[in-house]
């Protein structure tokens, strides 16, 4: 239905509100979805967990003057400067603003289609806290390039984005959007003109030969552009060895531990999930392989939250996330949430749970753990939705609450060289805000209740993105 029509169709239904229409009956623009813009903002008595890792401060001030963090304490030491417009944050938790690192600009489908959400995605990974992230991997490459400098020049609103390329990958996937390489020569050829048209990351994908991911890696260095991989030919020690810089997925699709792999080889996907579910975290080749990453400095992307959509037993989507989709892609995750239920497609609920802690373990070996949600899969991971749900998982994987918001913010601007402006909550960083209405500490749930986002000293509603958005994923 054009708007017009649900419009009329809404307003005798009396759902006006709920189709994020503005006050005055127009659908809502990046506009109304403003509630502070004032130049100087203090909140007061509010609970801080800055991104460092280090322990919550309770009873903080923290002012906002122009975009920036001005001053940030104790509320009996710092006070609102004259003509502050001052928010009680008495019982609420301020958080950086999330740097997520495996986002896209796209949404399945069905089959092997996949539409991009340049209108609905920067919107909603804003509403979910996003204020910085990576896509990992494009379908419609101009189009992710095109959203990021109307992001950056401020006509869209939505987080600042570093661009990824369109995948490097072999012949063998199905989806037609994605060029299969036809080797080393094609690999160093890709990156080199995408690199021309503005993208600064690039990623490997499940079918690549060795020689054509030391290519692109090699490239993509000499364009000061990091590379990050999904491997499955290739397996996570011999791309650490090639110079890889970032590995996404945890160890979820991790191919070292299948016995009689061939090189440059995807084995099949049931040895590779025998092989995880067969794996003790504690063996020696397990340790071995993390030293090696450590030792690199190869960072690792938690994606818990797509893992999660293909283990039976797990929470269905969140209501609010459901009212997002698109009718008929609804209908379509309805149907293969049920099927993920009968357990027999995904991994089981113990490989899940050794894998997630798995990340812990790399995180304590010293390893650079990175988050991010990844919205493909059948659809369960929705942005606004999926980042908030990352958090909770990381909780739930043994990082104290503080750690998890460390992953997903200081840790992520860290990989990207953005931590001097972006990352955690400090004085004269960016001021990238989430506002949780309670207390996420004492209770990981809270992370649902997030009314505001700000960045740049802006703050949104996110109640009213979400609203405006109602029916969009899936669509556009
Ligand atoms: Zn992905």
């Amino acid at each position: 239905m054009a708007w017009r029509q649900r419009f009329q169709a809404a307003a005798l239904a009396g759902l006006l509100p709920a189709l994020g229409l503005a006050a005055d009956g127009k659908p809502a623009t990046d506009k109304d979805f403003t509630a502070y813009a004032q130049p100087v903002i203090a909140f007061t008595h509010a609970t801080v967990v800055d991104g460092t890792g280090g322990k919550a401060a309770h009873d903080q001030t923290l002012v906002i003057d122009h975009g920036r963090i001005a001053a940030l304490g104790k509320s009996s030491k710092v006070k609102p400067p004259e003509g502050a417009t001052v928010i009680d944050a008495q019982g609420k938790t301020l958080l950086p603003g999330f740097v997520m690192v495996h986002e896209h600009m796209f949404y399945p489908a069905g089959g092997a289609e996949y539409n991009e959400m340049s209108y609905s995605f920067p919107r909603l990974y804003l509403a979910g806290g996003d204020t910085t992230v990576r896509t990992a991997g494009s379908m419609m490459p101009y189009a992710d390039l095109n959203v990021r400098d109307a992001i950056a020049r401020g006509t869209v609103i939505g987080p600042d984005m570093d661009v990824t390329g369109p995948y490097l990958n072999g012949p063998g996937l199905p989806i037609p959007a994605v060029h299969a390489l036809g080797g080393p020569d094609d690999a160093e050829r890709t990156v080199n003109y995408w690199s021309d048209e503005g993208v600064t990351s690039y990623k490997a994908y499940m079918q690549i030969t060795r020689d054509e991911l030391k290519r692109a890696i090699d490239t993509a260095h000499a364009r000061k552009a990091k590379v990050t991989a999904h491997l499955c030919s290739v397996t996570y020690r011999e791309a650490v060895e090639l110079g890889i810089d970032n590995l996404e997925h945890g160890f979820f699709v991790s191919t070292d531990f299948v016995k009689d792999k061939q090189p440059d080889r995807c084995p099949a996907n049931a040895d590779v999930r025998q092989s995880l579910a067969d794996l003790d975290p504690a063996s020696p080749e397990v340790a071995s392989l993390i030293r090696l990453m450590v030792q690199r400095h190869v960072a690792l992307t938690s994606t818990l939250t797509v893992f999660e959509t293909f283990v039976a037993g797990r929470p269905k989507a969140p209501a609010g996330a459901l009212a997002l989709m698109l009718p008929e892609v609804r209908a379509q995750y309805e149907a293969s949430w049920s099927r993920a239920q009968a357990g027999k497609s995904g991994y089981s609920a113990e490989t899940y749970a050794k894998l997630a802690r798995l990340e812990k373990q790399y995180a304590d070996a010293g390893g650079l753990l990175l988050a991010g949600t990844d919205p493909t899969g059948y659809g369960g991971v929705v942005p606004g939705f999926a980042s908030k749900r990352e958090i909770e998982l990381l909780v739930e994987a043994g990082f104290r609450f503080e750690q998890a918001v460390q992953v997903a913010t200081l840790n992520g601007a860290r990989y990207l060289g953005r931590d001097g402006e972006v990352g955690t909550l400090a004085v004269g960083k960016r001021a990238d805000v989430v506002v949780i209405d309670g207390d996420p500490l004492k209770d990981v749930a809270a992370m649902e209740r997030m009314p505001l986002v700000f960045k740049n000293g802006v703050g949104y509603d996110t109640r009213k993105i979400f609203d405006a958005m109602h029916d969009s994923v899936g669509l556009h």
